[in-house]
Parts: C-alpha cells; structure tokens; sequence
C-alpha cells in the first residue's frame, strides 16, 4: 500500500521520519481521517475546512491550498488497494536539531497520508447495538482541535476495551462531552438532542451529517448541554465517526440503554445516513 511522505508516494517500508520530529518528540501535530467510499472522498472541503482550523489553533500555516490538498488526496485515492477506504492526513510541526519546547525558528512541517481499509460497522453491531462504559473526561480544554496528541483518548478509549466494550463516553462536570473517538447523540422522547459544539469536543463532520438529515427529515433536535443523568436514561444513545457512521449504544456501565436494542430512531437515521452518501456518491 502506498503512502505519502513529504512530497513522495512511498511504500509504508520506505516512509521514514526522524526521531527529532516534533509529532514524535511532543505529539506536536494536527491529523484529519477522511472516509472514501468508491474511491471519492466524503464531505473532502469539510474536512479540509476543519484542517485549516486544528492548524489554526496550534499556531502551524497550512503547507498546502486547499487545491494542493484536493490534488493529492485523489492521488492517493487513484494509487489505493481499496476503493473505500478511511484516508489519514497528518501535519506535524517537522524536524528540530535539538528537543526544545518552543517552536523552531524555521518550521518544515511533515506531510504524512496514508489510507486503510474502511471498516464502518458490521450488520451485527448494527442489529444488536454495542457497549460502552463511562469516564471522567481527564483531556485538555481545547479538545476542538485534531490534533496528535492523543494519549488522553489512548487511555480513555482502552478503559473501554478491558471492559469488552467498544467506547467510553466521557462526561465532563456532569455533563456529556463526547466519546473517545467519537460524538454521542442521545434521543430522548422522540427529541434528538447533541452537546453544543465548544472546547470541549471536536467538531465531528458526522455530527453535522446527522443534524443535517434530522431537520432534512423532520426528526426534532436539541442542541444544548446535555445532562449524565439524561445520558443514563436516553431511549437511544449513538456514536456518530467518519469510519463508524452511526452506531446504537445499546449497554452503557452494564445497564441497558432504553429497552437494550437498537431504538427506531436509530432504524430511520442509519437508513437516512446510506441514502445520503448514495446520493452524495452518484453526484
Ligand atoms: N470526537 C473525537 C474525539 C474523535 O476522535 C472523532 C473521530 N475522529 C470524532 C469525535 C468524530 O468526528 P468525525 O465525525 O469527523 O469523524
């Protein structure tokens, strides 16, 4: 599989980045994961948009135009095994001659993409729902940034794996933020509610695939804080991602979520979701 390395397509064996790099010394670097489905990007200028912003936000120019990015990222997609796929971009603040927090004077940032296999979710996670567990969100104040630094969501995301779950839903001062690598929804009597979008969670592009589709389909929504109390008591709970679409968290800390399937709501978002990207595709 080929990927991209500062200018050159490579194979992955060939693709080398010195120890002084500061994603590597600091996590000092900002990545995107765009998802590909019959080998065209997905909502591209959207995560391009939201690129520029985490860049934006750690003080780092965009190396490229947003027609460089454009040109590259369907050259990946041409050379790629798969015709989906889930692309990775990162952008780091390059290759310093000495370990030092401060930024270098001149900065040469390392351009990195790769793509793997799309694996959205499979019929049986989406016929039986899945688990997730709770945690007290530990991360930084600007979790609106994409950025590599990701130790934090690392550790969250594995307190959901060693109780055979598939997310942790992290709760911040009794309130929802979002899950460790994912936006929670909930549906409560029929309303589709969402946490405001802030410092406190990234600005998910699936996130505003569903909102969009709720008011396109007349499903009421909320966006507004949203209680721990209202999470434990959802009719529905959903993860939204670009490589898992929306999926129904059927098990939160061992309890049932509503009636422990997935709800209707789910049903009629999920087939909202597909019909969106067919049409998006064939366009
Ligand atoms: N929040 C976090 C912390 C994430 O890592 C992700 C997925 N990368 C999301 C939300 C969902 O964002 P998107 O829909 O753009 O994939």
């Amino acid at each position: 599989n080929i990927v991209y390395l500062n200018g050159e397509f490579l194979s992955i064996e060939d693709a080398k980045v010195p120890v002084m790099d500061r994603g590597f010394l600091f996590g000092d670097g900002v990545y995107e994961v765009i998802p590909v489905y019959s080998r065209r990007p997905f909502r591209l200028g959207q995560h391009l948009q939201r690129l520029q912003a985490s860049l934006d936000g750690i003080g780092l120019a965009n190396p490229k135009t947003q027609q460089e990015w454009t040109q590259i990222i369907y050259r990946m997609i041409e050379q790629a095994d798969y015709a989906d796929q889930s692309l990775y971009l990162q952008i780091t603040r390059g290759v310093d001659s000495r370990r030092n927090h401060a930024f270098p004077a001149v900065v040469r940032p390392t351009i990195f993409m790769m793509g793997e296999d799309l694996s959205t979710s499979s019929p049986e996670q989406r016929e039986q729902g899945v688990a997730a567990v709770t945690a007290a969100d530990i991360r930084w104040l600007r979790c609106d940034l994409k950025t590599t630094s990701l130790l934090a969501n690392c550790l969250l995301r594995q307190m959901s794996v060693a109780a055979g779950c598939i997310e942790t839903v992290l709760l911040r001062d009794g309130f929802l933020s979002e899950g460790s690598a994912s936006n929670i929804f909930v549906v409560n009597d029929g309303m589709l509610l969402a946490p405001i979008k802030n410092h406190l969670m990234l600005p998910g592009i699936t996130y505003d695939v569903v909102l969009e589709l709720a008011a396109q389909h007349g499903l009421r929504s909320e966006v507004r804080d949203v209680r721990e109390e209202e999470v434990r008591s959802a009719d529905e709970l959903w993860l939204t991602s670009s490589t898992r679409e929306v999926l129904p968290i059927v098990t939160l800390d061992g309890k049932s979520i509503g009636k422990g399937v997935p709800g209707p709501v789910f049903a009629n978002m999920y087939a909202w979701y597909q019909e969106f990207k067919a049409t998006v595709m064939r366009a």
